[in-house]
């Protein structure tokens, strides 16, 4: 029996999706081979690097001003990549919203003079602070956001305005959730696990030109520009992923694109928060007008009965519901692949257990 997995990542995956990369597994294509087994040099596997990106580029508008690279190391190798090809002035402005930014801006602190230019520490990250032209440097190399923040869900509303200085944003937790303006962004990336493949692909959007004067110091391997110009394959790529995030880039458009599924999204996480709002026994602490539609963190009244929550839930198939180690309490992450009816099961088992023990 498959279960309802609530996981902030790796996390669910479509099932149509499962089910036709199983029946391809052996055979890929009349390859008589699976992908895990293919050179990256073959046809079969250019074709499939080839519509990974054309599928992207449809899915969120992504015009020939920007490249599009899928790489390995995860958006936390990005951390200390994006440093290091953009260092004209060696100066870059970080907001800090959450745990992947502060790491993020900690790793440009070994390269770059980093600069926090707005946080939402104070009130533990609650909220996404008001940001505007003039709280960024203008001669800085970019200003970096973390567009939805995993841990504590919280999530922007649009792309600040930064002037000239280049955006860049991770959406490892939202890409492909929602409509976004790619126009807005200089850089855009996100690691595959939460919303698009298995672990192993990690997705680079850039304008083009902007990754050609990177660090003497930037490693080959943490070059955009190196992957750009050999169309991803400059080494071994993460082809499995990449080829699976081909398959979910399909069911998307299959479904109706990026706006359909942010409709779905929209409507599942409704149903989540009203019930949260309207309960007197759950709570979610984000400001609502900054609440992610992906990661939808609650507590109950105390911690032991979290603990006893988590662990009801999973003997009912709604698993891996308990929060991050830093903020404790439950998180439903509630990504494009999560059904609708996986929040409808959810709600009905927060109702018993708040029956039970209030
Ligand atoms: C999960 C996550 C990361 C880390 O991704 P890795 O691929 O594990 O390096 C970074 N940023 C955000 C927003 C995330 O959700």
């Amino acid at each position: 029996m498959r279960v309802y997995n609530f996981s902030a990542g790796p996390s669910m995956l479509p099932l149509p999706v499962l089910e036709k990369v199983q029946k391809d597994f052996l055979s890929y294509g009349g390859t008589g081979m699976s992908v895990t087994e293919m050179s990256h040099r073959s046809k079969p596997y250019e074709a499939i690097n080839a519509e990974a990106e054309s599928l992207l580029r449809k899915l969120m508008g992504i015009s020939e001003e920007y490249d599009v690279i899928f790489i390995q190391g995860g958006a936390s190798t990005q951390f200390e990549a994006i440093p290091l090809n953009l260092c004209a002035h060696k100066k870059a402005d970080y907001v800090v919203t959450g745990v992947f930014s502060e790491k993020a801006f900690k790793e440009a602190g070994k390269f770059t003079d980093a600069k926090i230019a707005a946080s939402s520490k104070d009130k533990s990250f609650t909220y996404i602070p008001r940001l505007e032209k003039s709280m960024f440097r203008a001669d800085a190399d970019y200003v970096h956001i973390c567009y939805n923040n995993t841990i504590i869900g919280t999530r922007f509303r649009a792309a600040p305005d930064t002037g000239a200085v280049p955006l860049i944003a991770d959406m490892s937790s939202m890409i492909l959730s929602e409509e976004v303006d790619v126009s807005k962004f200089s850089v855009i990336y996100a690691g595959a696990q939460k919303n698009i493949a298995p672990a192993g692909v990690t997705i680079v959007i850039v304008k083009k030109g902007l990754a050609n004067a990177p660090s003497p110091l930037c490693p080959t391997m943490l070059k955009w520009q190196t992957q750009i110009n050999e169309k991803s394959l400059y080494n071994t790529p993460p082809a499995f992923s990449t080829y699976m995030a081909m398959e979910v880039f399909k069911w998307l458009d299959g479904l109706g694109g990026v706006k359909a599924v942010q409709k779905m999204n929209e409507e599942k996480a409704n149903l989540l928060y009203d019930f949260i709002d309207n309960s007197a026994f759950y709570q979610n602490k984000v400001e609502k007008e900054f609440r992610s539609i992906m990661n939808v963190p609650f507590v109950s009244p105390s911690e032991e009965l979290d603990n006893q929550f988590v662990s009801e839930a999973a003997k009912l198939g709604l698993i891996a519901l308990k929060g991050h180690r830093l903020v404790g309490g439950m998180r439903a992450s509630i990504y494009n692949a999560m059904p609708k009816e996986g929040i409808k099961a959810l709600i009905e088992f927060m109702k018993k257990f708040e029956k039970n023990n209030k």
